[in-house]
């Protein structure tokens, strides 16, 4: 293969009680990404366009998790990549990761497919670690797989691939503050209670088990999140009225996708997701800051070719 040209999709990390281990796909927003193979050897960032990005590759996710890759698989030719960004940077739905996914599944494309979907995680993991100080698998696992990713362990590294009900539908809320997933972290207790990790343990259990079971009330009732969302939650605004109004119409929960800003509901088919959408947009109507807004089926694939 000379060529490919991908698409990259947009994640949604913690889902209320998986914080940093647990993540889903989402399937009509994403960047895309196109690779051409060159003679001299190493990867060089052609273009970025609807974003301002670093064109060197050091200081690009997608640049750091090619090099990873590219130290693997000791291709005897290079690589160029052209990014079209269309997630926003700091979002919330994993832009760094859509970047650093498609970067190692273009160049695993063109080297004749030498590592599952799986194996090439690792290396994502590598391009991560540049936006957010360590290396993370929640958004570059399903931006990888697809559906939910599970990830058990990171030492040995254990993910778990699983198949999203057929009816779950995501709506997302990306209201454009700047939100430092610096300050995101910074407001996070260092430790828990025994009670409070107990209660978090039987919603993540609750919400496995209801996206295996398709039983779309147990993963409202476990979609809770005790750890993070009580503090993070004051950084966004209008969070309480936004997750009220989600609740209000239906959704079957709500929380904070990834670090933030942006918000996600949960919700058991499209109608009801976009629902949920415009009670959204009605609570932001008159905000000082854009909103974008998303209504996505849960992507099964992750990131594809486009033809
Ligand atoms: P998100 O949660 O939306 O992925 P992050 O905070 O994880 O946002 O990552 C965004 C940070 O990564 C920004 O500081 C951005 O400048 C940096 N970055 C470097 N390369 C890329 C890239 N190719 N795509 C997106 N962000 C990138």
């Amino acid at each position: 293969m000379e060529a490919i040209k991908i698409f990259c999709p947009a994640t949604i990390a913690n889902v209320s009680c998986g914080f940093d281990v647990l993540g889903l796909c989402l399937d009509s927003v994403g960047d895309e990404m196109y690779f051409e193979k060159r003679a001299e050897k190493g990867v060089v960032i052609k273009e970025i366009t609807g974003a301002d990005l670093p064109l060197e590759v050091e200081k690009n996710v997608a640049g750091v998790a090619a090099l990873a890759l590219l130290e693997k698989l000791q291709p005897d030719f290079g690589i160029e990549i052209t990014i079209h960004k269309k997630i926003k940077a700091g979002s919330g739905i994993g832009s760094s990761a859509a970047s650093a996914a498609g970067a190692v599944y273009g160049i695993n494309a063109i080297c004749g497919y030498p590592l599952t979907n799986k194996e090439l995680i690792y290396y994502a993991m590598q391009g991560e670690a540049l936006a957010s100080g360590a290396p993370h698998a929640d958004n570059v696992a399903p931006a990888l797989l697809g559906g939910f990713a599970f990830i058990r362990s990171y030492e040995p590294m254990d993910i778990i691939e699983i198949k999203a009900p057929s009816e779950l539908y995501a709506t997302v809320i990306h209201p454009q503050i700047e939100l430092r997933t610096m300050d995101a972290r910074s407001v996070l207790k260092k430790s828990v209670s025994l009670q409070t990790a107990i209660r978090q343990c039987g919603n993540l259990g609750g919400l496995m088990s209801g996206i295996f079971l398709s039983d779309y009330d147990l993963i409202g009732r476990s979609l809770q999140d005790e750890f993070v969302e009580p503090m993070r939650s004051l950084l966004i605004p209008n969070f309480d009225r936004l997750k009220q109004v989600a609740l209000e119409n239906g959704a079957l929960g709500s929380g904070i996708s990834g670090a933030g800003p942006s918000m996600f509901a949960l919700c058991k088919g499209k109608e009801n997701a976009q629902r949920v959408a415009l009670a959204m947009r009605e609570v932001v109507a008159d905000a000082d800051y854009a909103n974008e807004i998303h209504v996505c089926a849960i992507n099964p694939n992750g990131v594809k070719e486009l033809r």
